[in-house]
């Protein structure tokens, strides 16, 4: 066991006395100590060191001491001038050439050329500016460094995996001339050395846009037919679907033909009904691409294509490369977020102008109570929601029919808030004007992504 008293120089001879060591792995069990050089210079000067003592005893006729670490550095030190004395002094030695730390057929250090050679292969075709590198150890390697490490309680040696992906990233940057990022790298390259294999991870590319409907009946994103679950049958005419299109197809299959990403995704702030349009500036979104081979995009172009293709029923505009956190608060936003609607109220009976003026001075900064509405239970947990009404301003349209314009919070429920759903929304439109209400057209005008002053 190792003594306190001990020195580094000490702890190396001891060391190399039962395991077989490379430079690169000396030095790594000493990595913390002394900066601004490699682990390989490191253990180079180690056994140099060593030698040097060992000569020195040799000279000064102590033959058994000098012999032992002349033995070592030619044996276990795989060091050629240790070997070469040993051969002048006929001090015999063990031909190793197998690192206890890195070889387990060759050096995990010497395969590195042919493993950039193997990289560049795999990433032919793909467009990017940053990566980083990654590895998994050979768990073999992983627990000798460990072993030794307790067993001559060094404290300043450094992982092998990061030693490793430290001298696989420098080479893959030499030949390929792109920038390291640690934070937010275009691609990951990971090593398994254990099954010297290559994985690319492709990270995500993220766009912030806004879409507009302009069209009734397109639900937000790609609604299979219920009955075959996408398959295929009688009733959908083997389209697999419910409704033919979906805003997020508008947006994302385009960019995703641009792209050649693997999969799609829109994160939207929210969604309009079916039937309803979203107009004004736009629902805000993030369109999230996976594993995309081009990432360069000019974004102005794809909007072109975009509107071009959704022929006037989904448009987009605004857009921006963006990061996964923005679609994460949009999703996260969207009951919080402010929003307008216009709808067309049809009312049983005529509701005088009093009872007009009275409902618009009812739902002016108020809560109401909504139950998940009977519509949307097959999908939605049942509870009572509170959502906030700012204002609701109600003007008269051709015979019973009302125009009525809200602002609410996000995730309000119009219809209901018009109809009452039996009585699972409080107070309501229907219950205020005292006359059954339908909404018979819906459209969002406008969502404020961030709260406006109210005090303003
Ligand atoms: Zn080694
Ligand atoms: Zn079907």
């Amino acid at each position: 066991m190792a003594k306190d008293t001990e020195t580094m120089l000490d702890n190396a001879i001891h060391i190399l006395h039962e395991y077989p060591l490379c430079d690169r792995c000396l030095g790594r069990l000493f990595a913390w100590l002394g900066t601004g050089t490699t682990n390989e210079h490191r253990g180079d000067s180690i056994k140099l060191v060593l030698f040097m003592i060992g000569d020195e005893l040799l000279r000064k006729g102590e033959r058994s001491p000098a012999e032992d670490y002349i033995r070592t550095l030619a044996g276990n030190g795989m060091m050629s001038s240790a070997r070469r004395l040993a051969k002048k002094e006929k001090i015999t030695f063990q031909l190793i050439e197998k690192c206890h730390l890195c070889t387990i057929d060759q050096s995990i250090f010497d395969r590195i050329p042919k493993i950039v050679q193997h990289i560049e292969e795999k990433l032919e075709g793909f467009e990017f500016d940053t990566f980083l590198v990654g590895s998994i150890p050979q768990p073999r390697l992983v627990e000798n460094q460990d072993e030794i490490c307790a067993k001559f309680n060094l404290l300043n040696s450094e992982p092998l995996k990061s030693a490793f992906n430290r001298e696989l990233g420098k080479a893959v940057y030499d030949k390929l001339a792109k920038e390291v990022e640690f934070e937010k790298p275009d691609i990951v390259i990971i090593y398994n050395m254990e099954k010297e294999k290559i994985r690319l991870q492709v990270n995500p590319i993220f766009i912030f846009g806004r879409y507009l409907k302009l069209k009734r009946g397109i639900p937000q994103s790609r609604w299979d037919c219920g009955r075959c679950r996408g398959r295929g049958c009688e009733e959908c005419k083997g389209t697999g679907r419910r409704y033919p299109d979906s805003v997020s197809e508008y947006i994302g299959l385009p960019a995703l033909k641009i792209t050649k990403a693997t999969r799609f995704k829109v994160h939207a702030a929210g969604r309009e009904d079916i039937d309803a349009l979203m107009l004004g500036e736009g629902r805000p979104f993030v369109l999230e691409l996976s594993e995309p081979k081009k990432r360069d995009l000019n974004l102005v172009e794809l909007e072109r294509i975009i509107n071009q293709e959704a022929d006037g029923k989904v448009e987009v505009h605004d857009l921006e490369f963006s990061e996964r956190s923005r679609a994460q608060h949009l999703k996260k936003d969207a009951s919080e977020n402010i929003k307008e609607y216009v709808a067309i109220i049809a009312t049983e009976e005529k509701v005088s102008d009093d009872l007009l003026r009275e409902a618009e001075k009812l739902f002016t900064e108020i809560d109401i109570e909504q139950r998940t509405p009977t519509r949307v239970a097959h999908r939605r947990s049942d509870l009572v929601r509170v959502k906030h009404i700012y204002q609701v301003r109600l003007k008269r349209d051709k015979g019973y029919k009302l125009r009525g314009s809200f602002k609410v919070q996000g995730g309000t429920y119009i219809k209901e808030l018009i109809s009452g759903d039996k009585g699972r929304t409080r107070p309501s439109l229907a219950e205020v004007l005292r006359t059954p209400c339908v909404c018979t057209e819906l459209n969002v005008t406008a969502i404020y992504t961030e709260k406006p002053d109210h005090n303003a």
